[in-house]
């Protein structure tokens, strides 16, 4: 037995569960598959995390996160879970790197950017196609800039997209805005931004590099190719449509509803020992302060389970 927590994923929610874990001096790997920090990494400002400054950015904030559960001790490691073992007192979790036993198990690996689905998306990522305003917005200095999705995401990320293209448009699959109105309120009033109602992308084209989309009406059903301006050649095309939960390595192991795992208030899932935290959680607001704040109640949970066997 090494560790009495393992924690699988590295967002706002495994990094809060880790510095809770770590505080109650409690022996904590944190597993995280790809780059600490989950989808925050992604999002250029935090306008909403409780004592942010304001115009501070996703990266920065994970950065203090982590730094914070290393401060407490929690150990980091990146792997990639492949299966579990969860049922009895010795937890196993098995990588394609190692395996893992601990009393306790946290899963929090989050969820990642639903793709459009559609012909050339897949192809075209990182040449025009991008899941990321942070990553990829200064490719697009000057140029015309598309934005897929109406949710607070699509907006918000588009509105920082002005900082970088000459247009920005939204295309949206409905005519009314998901977003909270305080950010439509800025978008509205942004000479940037642009929008394309009833619209969604059917088809992404291009030799190598974005050249132009094929766009359906969604009243009309009527189809229309958008290509790239001629000086310009290329475009961007970011997608903001919702995120998908990571749990596929998770079926079978745990109870969830439609990929989402089911928990009580105390972040217990129904096998003894393992609790979720934060957007794999089946809840009505994923955000970086629900996510946290699951993460500090999966750990004190864990806690008390330990003290109880
Ligand atoms: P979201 O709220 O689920 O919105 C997804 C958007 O994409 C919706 O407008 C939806 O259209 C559209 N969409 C979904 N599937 C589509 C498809 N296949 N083709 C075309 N359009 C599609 O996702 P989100 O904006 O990423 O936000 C996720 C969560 O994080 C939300 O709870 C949000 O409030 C939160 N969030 C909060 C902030 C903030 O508070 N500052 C910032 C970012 C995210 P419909 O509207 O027609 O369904």
């Amino acid at each position: 037995m090494k560790y009495d927590i393992v924690i699988i994923g590295g967002g706002p929610a495994g990094l809060a569960a880790g510095t809770y874990a770590g505080r109650s001096r409690m022996s904590t790997l944190i597993i995280e598959k790809a780059k600490i920090g989950g989808q925050i990494v992604i999002t250029a400002e935090i306008e909403n995390y409780p004592g942010e400054v304001p115009g501070d950015s996703g990266p920065s904030l994970i950065d203090r996160m982590s730094k914070q559960a290393d401060s407490f001790g929690a150990e980091k490691i990146y792997d990639d879970i492949v299966d579990l073992k969860l049922e009895g007192d010795v937890k196993t979790v098995i990588g394609t790197k190692g395996t893992y036993q601990a009393k306790t198990v946290i899963l929090a690996p989050g969820a990642y950017p639903r793709p459009i689905g559609c012909p050339g998306e897949q192809e075209l990522v990182g040449k025009g196609v991008s899941y990321c305003a942070t990553c990829d917005a200064n490719f697009f200095e000057d140029m015309e800039v598309y934005v897929v999705g109406g949710g607070d995401s699509a907006v918000e990320e588009a509105m920082y997209l002005t900082k970088f293209a000459r247009k920005v448009t939204v295309i949206h699959r409905r005519d009314e805005l998901r977003a909270a109105k305080s950010i439509q309120e800025k978008a509205f009033a942004n000479p940037k931004m642009n929008f394309m109602w009833n619209s969604v992308v059917v088809e992404l084209k291009g030799d190598g590099i974005l050249e132009s989309m094929v766009v359906k009406d969604t009243k009309t059903e009527e189809l229309r190719e958008v290509f790239a301006p001629e000086e310009d050649g290329t475009f961007g095309c970011f997608v903001f449509i919702g995120f998908v939960p990571n749990s596929g390595f998770l079926e079978g192991k745990v109870e969830m509803e439609n990929g989402y795992i089911l928990t009580d208030d105390d972040m217990r899932t129904n096998i003894p020992g393992v609790f979720a935290a934060g957007d794999i959680r089946k809840k009505s607001l994923r955000q970086v302060v629900t996510a946290a704040a699951d993460g500090a109640i999966a750990a004190t949970s864990a806690l008390h389970y330990i003290e109880g066997i």
